[in-house]
């Protein structure tokens, strides 16, 4: 409907949360879920015997903590406490979790993080330069050539660190390479919320408010230190493959999210309302033929629709620290809490 909307003709959207009419079952509601499993699983697989630490404002939280949950991998999450109200489930949190709410911003959670694993017997999930995160998030590119029988020639997608746009560029050249789906890279389009758009502004030389990411549409999206100059990171995903990084404001978002779920009959969370935006702007400006086919990720969604259908739990943090907190206090709460466990699933 969408598609129609535009006058595209070769639109395909990739869902990524909850709508089982369409076969989506993600039960966390964004694609974080394709990037905690695979990271998990290869934990096992290297035999790493430590309880792995994520800092995350929402979304990853919640899909690392489903996952742990269901196998009984121990894990650490650090939350700032105002985002402590987006760690939900469908289920109970599992025993092998233990959730420390910091006071402060992300900032305050990963720099937390990162000292606990200074001082603790647990690693750090590693983000962009985690090779199974970006190949979890890699097979929307992956389905998206299968199903359509080649590589599109746009990909949309919202980003915060931008792992999702380089794990779609890692992906379009192995299938580039694989022969059967083409010989040309998509073009990323690549989506930020404006003004506290941290690779925007930074392409554009533009300075970040110290209130960021305060009365943004959006506020999953902002992520002050994303991998851009390192090699293989956004810029050289850009540069590959003729990308573009838009700036979405949010009126522009706003209007997106209403036209997006009114036309298509699903909800979708802020942030990929950012990436509709981006679409929009660029079937306006021309960026786009009509002719052209176009990937549109959808990041979340569907979290309105799982609350009415199974309900959701808010998952308590197990204890709230400051962000001076000595880490050695911690550690000991932790494995105090976590008991033998820590090791126990990993062995
Ligand atoms: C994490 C996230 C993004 C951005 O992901 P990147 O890692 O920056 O590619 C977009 N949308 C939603 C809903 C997310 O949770």
């Amino acid at each position: 409907m969408l598609a129609k909307e535009l006058g595209l003709e070769e639109l395909y959207i990739s869902f990524n949360g909850y709508w089982p009419e369409k076969g989506a079952y993600m039960d966390t509601c964004t694609f974080k879920d394709l990037e905690a499993a695979p990271t998990i699983r290869r934990l096992l697989d290297h035999k790493v015997r430590k309880a792995l630490v994520v800092a995350s404002a929402g979304n990853t939280a919640r899909a690392f903590a489903r996952v742990c949950s269901d196998i009984g991998f121990p894990l650490i999450l650090v939350v700032p406490v105002h985002g402590l109200d987006r760690i939900w489930m469908p289920v109970e949190k599992g025993k092998s979790i233990f959730i420390i709410g910091v006071e402060g911003d992300y900032y305050d959670a990963i720099s937390l993080s990162e000292q606990l694993v200074a001082h603790g017997p647990f690693m750090a999930e590693g983000g962009a330069k985690n090779i199974a995160r970006r190949d979890g998030m890699g097979t929307v590119m992956l389905d998206a050539a299968f199903t359509i029988k080649k590589l599109p020639k746009h990909y949309f997608q919202a980003i915060g660190s931008g792992t999702g746009g380089i794990a779609a560029w890692e992906a379009s050249l192995r299938l580039i390479s694989d022969g059967r789906f083409g010989q040309s890279l998509p073009h990323l389009h690549l989506a930020q919320n404006i003004p506290c758009a941290p690779i925007f502004n930074t392409i554009n030389n533009e300075n970040i408010s110290d209130d960021c990411p305060r009365d943004m549409f959006d506020d999953v999206l902002f992520n002050r230190k994303p991998p851009l100059h390192v090699g293989g990171g956004i810029l050289d995903a850009l540069r590959s493959t003729g990308g573009l990084v838009y700036g979405i404001s949010n009126k522009e978002a706003e209007i997106a999210k209403r036209l997006f779920e009114s036309l298509e009959g699903i909800d979708i969370v802020p942030a990929a309302a950012i990436a509709v935006a981006a679409l929009l702007k660029a079937v306006d400006t021309g960026v786009v033929s009509k002719n052209e086919s176009v990937l549109l990720n959808i990041t979340g969604g569907g979290e309105a629709l799982l609350r009415r259908d199974k309900g959701i739990k808010i998952i308590e943090a197990d204890v709230k620290v400051r962000r001076d907190e000595d880490p050695f206090s911690i550690v000991r709460m932790i494995t105090e809490a976590l008991g033998g466990s820590i090791f126990e699933r990993a062995a």
